[in-house]
């Protein structure tokens, strides 16, 4: 595939520096770097040329390389254009590119290109964002080792032997006199069962790679009128949720990012958890509990006087998720701040209205953030942890459909489920609408 219009950004992160980068790619992007340079560049040569705007007048003066096709990041030509690291220069070096017939490249647009003209799976792809926003040197590393095709040679070995067992099975079928003897015969429980703890062994690499890239999710639960939504304004500083008196008030989901020390931390304040008839409210109890299972962190909001009954509020949790137990309004308990560990959970004392033992509960977020975000073979996404989920409960139901059903055809139905979701992971399969939501949290110019 090749794209039909030209696209250029400024590659290299706004501000002062010693160079600055422009990049073009697209099919004019040779033209482009003749018009500035005079002739025809030579590729992969470094010509170091003057650059004028339309008027004939030097904007600046640095290295002109043009990549002509496949060789390139994009898999189409490129034209780099190094200048001074002056925000103001690379402008109007960009503006030139435009008025010779470029137009601005949306947030992702060079590695999206990359991605469809295959140069990277779209797993890859993701790794370029994680290897750009890597806090650490072991999530740059599992980064890196994604890019390299590492993750996707995982996926690959998986998706062949889902094929086999597929292919196997199908073969079985079209002789229906035999099908119950020969899916009776250990070999294909076998097969389903050395391709389900493959799945498995991936899904646990994937679920500590994630935690390397993604932002840990913390879930505040807990009572209406508890205080959840008055802890997440005064985590984020803002006055997002609406906090009020009348007990089943947040009845959606509201999401805050947070940073704490370089780890980010998507907050969501969970509807309170009670016994309803309010059907909004039962759907946002719903969506609560759906948060409670995902979290990396569950943070449960109550009072003195309810602390020890609410603690059954945490069932339903993920074994893995650290827990945390506030003990909110202190300003009205007249309880000091403090923290401390209680079982297998940590206990902190605070009040989210006077902000009094709020530092207590942002240092407990910050350990937990960053002994979540250990170590890690590959960089993941949340994406193909739940992929390999799916994944993972398909080639479940194959084996009951083998087992129990005695059924080939529902077993194979199964496993081309799991095949289609684990295409997704790479690419093989994708709408448009996953492409937008990856590479439009790119930074521009990648
Ligand atoms: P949610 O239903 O759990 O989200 O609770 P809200 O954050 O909406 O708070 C319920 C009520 O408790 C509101 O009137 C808040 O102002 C009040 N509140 C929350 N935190 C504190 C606190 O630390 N001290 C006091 N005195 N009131 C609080
Ligand atoms: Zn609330």
């Amino acid at each position: 595939m090749s794209s039909a219009d030209t696209i250029v950004a400024i590659a290299t992160a706004p501000g002062l520096a010693g160079i600055g980068v422009v990049r073009v790619s697209g099919p004019e992007a040779g033209r482009i770097g003749e018009h500035l340079l005079g002739q025809r560049p030579r590729p992969r040569h470094a010509h170091y040329c003057g650059f004028h705007d339309a008027a004939g007048e030097l904007i600046d003066r640095g290295i002109l390389l043009y990549f002509p096709g496949r060789g390139s990041y994009t898999g189409e030509p490129v034209l780099e254009l190094q200048g001074h690291g002056n925000p103001l220069l690379l402008d109007q070096v960009l503006q030139r590119c435009l008025q010779l017939g470029a137009r601005w490249a949306r947030p992702g647009e060079f590695t999206e290109r990359a991605f469809l003209n295959g140069k990277l799976d779209l797993a890859q792809a993701e790794a370029v964002a994680d290897l750009i926003a890597a806090r650490s040197q072991s999530a740059a590393r599992a980064a890196l080792r994604t890019l390299e095709g590492d993750f996707s040679d995982q996926v690959q070995g998986v998706f062949g032997a889902l094929v086999e067992a597929r292919v196997h099975i199908e073969a079985a079928i079209d002789f229906p006199e035999e099908e119950i003897d020969f899916l009776a015969d250990p070999a294909i429980a076998a097969r389903l069962s050395a391709l389900h703890d493959q799945v498995g062994q991936l899904l646990a690499a994937s679920r500590r790679g994630r935690r390397l890239s993604d932002s840990g999710r913390v879930a505040l639960i807990g009572r209406p009128n508890q205080g959840k939504s008055s802890l997440l304004n005064a985590l984020a500083g803002s006055d997002r949720a609406i906090v009020t008196a009348t007990a089943g008030t947040t009845r959606d989901v509201l999401r805050e990012s947070i940073s704490l020390d370089g780890y980010s931390l998507e907050l969501a304040d969970t509807a309170g958890l009670r016994d309803s008839e309010d059907v909004i409210e039962r759907e946002g109890m719903a969506r609560a509990s759906r948060e409670r299972a995902i979290a990396d962190i569950v943070v449960l909001v109550t009072d003195a006087a309810h602390a020890e009954a609410d603690l059954a509020l945490f069932e339903g949790t993920d074994p893995a998720a650290a827990r945390i137990v506030v003990i909110n309004k202190i300003d009205l308990s007249g309880l000091p701040a403090r923290s401390d560990v209680f079982g297998d959970a940590r206990r902190v004392w605070l009040s989210a209205r006077s902000g009094e033992g709020m530092v207590l509960l942002q240092q407990m977020l910050k350990d937990l953030a960053s002994a979540q975000a250990g170590d890690g073979d590959y960089s993941a996404r949340r994406r193909h942890v739940l992929a390999l989920e799916t994944v993972l409960s398909h080639v479940e139901a194959a084996q009951t459909m083998v087992r129990v059903e005695r059924s080939g055809e529902l077993a194979a139905e199964e496993l081309r489920a799991a095949q289609q979701i684990l295409g997704e992971v790479t690419g093989e399969y994708h709408s448009d609408d996953l492409l937008g939501a990856i590479f439009g949290s790119f930074c521009i110019g990648k």
